[in-house]
């Protein structure tokens, strides 16, 4: 790549409005608070990451099966997944602009989050990040989930909560799933679904924002297997990383430090990914312990405590969690597909994405528009629909519009030309190497199937 990686944040922010991958949620009104429209490219892209996502922790297992649980749950199941309590950012206001900040905003914030989860935090020598006074009150506990209510009357009795993650529908499904599907230890519950919070400084495009796609997958095991399990889950999500084209370079493992862990985990790592403004969190892989089940049968009353036949006992399964975000992993995918290389006409621009996750996996381009060769070129279109995704440009130069396929993605392109209506030949050019072969339309099917691996 010859451009600086810096920079691939503000290309791609720009590539994702023009080219309809992220648009900003209520644009005509002026955007609704840090959430995000996926548009026609943005959807297939999405879709492709968590299809990718499924195959590798359900269908290819068979030790893992899926759920797709209510986003409302009964409200007494946040209260014992301790979210009510501990759901909390420290929330910090300026007493002179008024603006408000999440402590680890500002200056020395990691030290400050230290102090306050101390017990004590003195802001009296700390600037505003905005006005630069140092006027900023006391933290004040900012709860980070969503509340409504259900039903017509808005009371403490109605409350309910968008919920903040999925993987309370799996603890509160466990027996359902483990009997109706009849399993045995270990075996783990995926999910993939929405979840919400109100994060008080989003930002970065999708990275951070309040309404979010979650793939999570909880693996219930004997307590004393977790830390090898855990273990072998670090192996394993990194590889997935690796085969969607994350280089190594760009992912890095980081451990949580004990205070900075979440209430519920024993061992936390996140798999960090070197986005173009910094080491981020992409992945979470979490030793939850029993604490989940744990809580729930207390607060329900209800014993979710697993039978294991042949040691004759009961107990309660330990919990090893991956969570990653659909959105942010398909940023991070974005990030590293990004490429430009010097070429005659200026600039390529490639999205050298895997090609199960490119949008449009074909394109189908006449030579030039041309009444003769537009019919051929329909036909081709019309026999590849069924099989492929695929998108039909006849607009510019066929220069041009080989950049643009380039740009969003799309591995192949089928060219239709004048020898084509002599031949019944078409020439399939690969978005990567620019090589071009030349194939019978007959073949063509099969020909795209196998450089496309499908
Ligand atoms: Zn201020």
């Amino acid at each position: 790549m010859t451009l600086s990686y810096d920079a691939v944040a503000d290309k791609l922010a720009s590539l994702a409005k023009r080219r309809g991958f992220v648009f900003p949620s209520s644009e005509i009104y002026g955007g609704a608070g840090a959430t995000w429209d996926y548009g026609p490219l943005g959807v297939e892209l999405k879709n492709n990451v968590k299809r990718a996502w499924w195959r590798a922790m359900v269908q290819l297992r068979d030790d893992i099966v899926g759920l797709d649980a209510a986003i409302l749950m009964h409200p007494r199941v946040w209260e014992a997944s301790g979210h009510v309590q501990n759901f909390i950012d420290p929330l910090v206001e300026c007493g002179n602009c008024h603006r408000r900040f999440r402590l680890d905003d500002l200056r020395d914030g990691e030290e400050l989050i230290d102090q306050w989860r101390g017990g004590k935090v003195d802001l009296s020598d700390v600037p505003c990040p905005v006005c630069g006074m140092r006027k900023l009150a006391d933290p004040r506990r900012f709860n980070l989930m969503f509340k409504t209510f259900v039903g017509p009357v808005e009371e403490e009795a109605s409350v309910a909560w968008l919920r903040p993650e999925t993987a309370q529908g799996i603890f509160v499904n466990f027996e359902n799933v483990q009997q109706s599907t009849r399993r045995k230890l270990p075996f783990g519950i995926a999910q993939v679904g929405k979840s919400f919070r109100n994060e008080i400084t989003p930002g970065n495009l999708i990275f951070r924002s309040r309404e979010f796609e979650q793939m999570e997958m909880q693996y219930f095991c004997r307590p004393e297997d977790a830390p090898l399990v855990f273990e072998s889950w670090l192996g394993t999500r990194r590889d997935w990383y690796r085969e969607y084209g994350i280089r190594d370079d760009l992912l890095r493992f980081r451990e949580h430090a004990e205070n900075e862990r979440a209430h519920y985990a024993a061992k936390a790592i996140d798999i960090e990914f070197r986005f173009p403004f910094g080491w981020k969190e992409m992945e979470g892989i979490h030793n939850r312990t029993d604490y989940d089940l744990r809580r729930h049968s207390e607060y329900s009353g209800k014993d979710l405590r697993y039978f294991d036949e042949a040691a004759n006992e009961r107990f309660l399964p330990y919990v090893v969690e991956t969570a990653v975000g659909a959105d942010r992993a398909a940023y991070a995918l974005l990030c590293a597909a990004y490429d430009e290389e010097p070429d005659k006409e200026g600039v390529r621009v490639v999205l050298r994405l895997h090609r199960d996750l490119a949008p449009y996996k074909v394109a189908v381009l006449p030579l030039s528009k041309n009444e003769k060769l537009t019919p051929l070129a329909r036909e081709v279109a019309v026999m590849l629909r069924p099989h492929l995704l695929i998108t039909y440009d006849e607009t510019q130069a066929i220069g041009r519009r080989y950049r643009r396929q380039d740009e969003i993605g799309t591995p192949l392109c089928v060219t239709i030309d004048f020898d084509s209506l002599e031949d019944r030949q078409v020439t399939i050019r690969d978005r990567d190497s620019m090589a071009q072969v030349r194939v019978a339309i007959a073949d063509l099917v099969p020909a795209l199937r196998e450089r496309l691996g499908v």
